[in-house]
């Protein structure tokens, strides 16, 4: 499929008009960052993994009924999606402590919290995405009180359906990041889940020895990253568990 010109490049994704008004091309790119970008590396098959795991898991939501903005894969590295209008938040949803909010609130790393807890960021990389209140997204008109009603939902709803999917092949989901996109149906508008799922925005352990399968491994240096996520990908059955090369993803289809 003939790629249209380039719309915007970001730290691990590139997109592209696509081949019909109101789609977009997504291409994953092996690029890897951390800490506002002050840490880079590229990860050989890092793109590739990520764009069919975001399948995985966008087309399971879709199936469970939660919209999001994935259309069809086209290759390895590339996937066919719905034009919308990113609302400028990163929306996160916490199930264990970890990260930023174990450092913010001095909770141990990997304590599991009361209830899930969603937070807000305002999507700014020059202040390195700082945390902001639903006053804070009133005020400034980032979102419409009836827009976070919706983007509560549709987080809880996405924590939901990942913390399953993670549960049943032994991978807890100990928290997330996901973006929402705005799109118009006429004079109707809605919001549905955009951007990507993958480790890249995840945190997983194994739920019996604790290894991280996530993008930590690279910000905290613990190893190979395209092997974690090489794992995570195993396990969920979307490459086959007799890899002929290790590290080097072989892809089903
Ligand atoms: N996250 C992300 N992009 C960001 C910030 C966070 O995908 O720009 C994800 C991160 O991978 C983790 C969750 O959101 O799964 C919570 O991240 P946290 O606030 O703890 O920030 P970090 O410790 O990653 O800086």
């Amino acid at each position: 499929m003939a790629r249209g010109k380039k719309i915007y490049e970001g730290k691990a994704k590139t997109l592209y008009e696509g081949p019909e008004p109101g789609t977009i091309i997504q291409y994953f790119k092996d690029d890897a960052t951390a800490f506002n970008a002050e840490k880079k590396a590229v990860i050989e098959g890092k793109g590739v993994l990520n764009n069919m795991l975001s399948e995985y898991f966008m087309t399971g939501l879709a199936q469970v009924g939660v919209p999001t903005h994935f259309l069809k894969r086209l290759n390895m590295r590339e996937q066919l999606v719905r034009a919308c209008e990113i609302v400028p938040l990163e929306v996160i949803v916490r199930n264990y402590a970890a990260g930023s909010m174990a450092k913010r609130l001095g909770i141990e790393e990997g304590t599991q919290l009361p209830r899930p807890i969603v937070e807000y960021c305002y999507k700014d990389d020059a202040l390195g995405d700082p945390l902001v209140t639903e006053e804070h997204i009133a005020a400034f008109g980032w979102a419409s009180q009836q827009d976070m009603d919706d983007i509560l939902s549709l987080a809880l709803r996405v924590n939901d359906f990942l913390a399953g999917v993670m549960y049943g092949v032994g991978i807890k989901l100990v928290d997330f990041k996901i973006e929402i996109g705005r799109v118009y149906d006429g004079d109707f508008q809605r919001l549905i889940v955009a951007d990507e799922i993958s480790p890249d925005s995840c945190r997983l352990w194994d739920m019996k020895t604790g290894e991280k399968l996530d993008k930590d491994v690279f910000r905290r240096d613990l190893g190979s990253l395209t092997h974690a996520y090489t794992e995570v990908a195993t396990r969920l059955g979307v490459m086959p568990k007799n890899n002929p090369q290790p590290g080097k993803p072989t892809l089903i289809n």
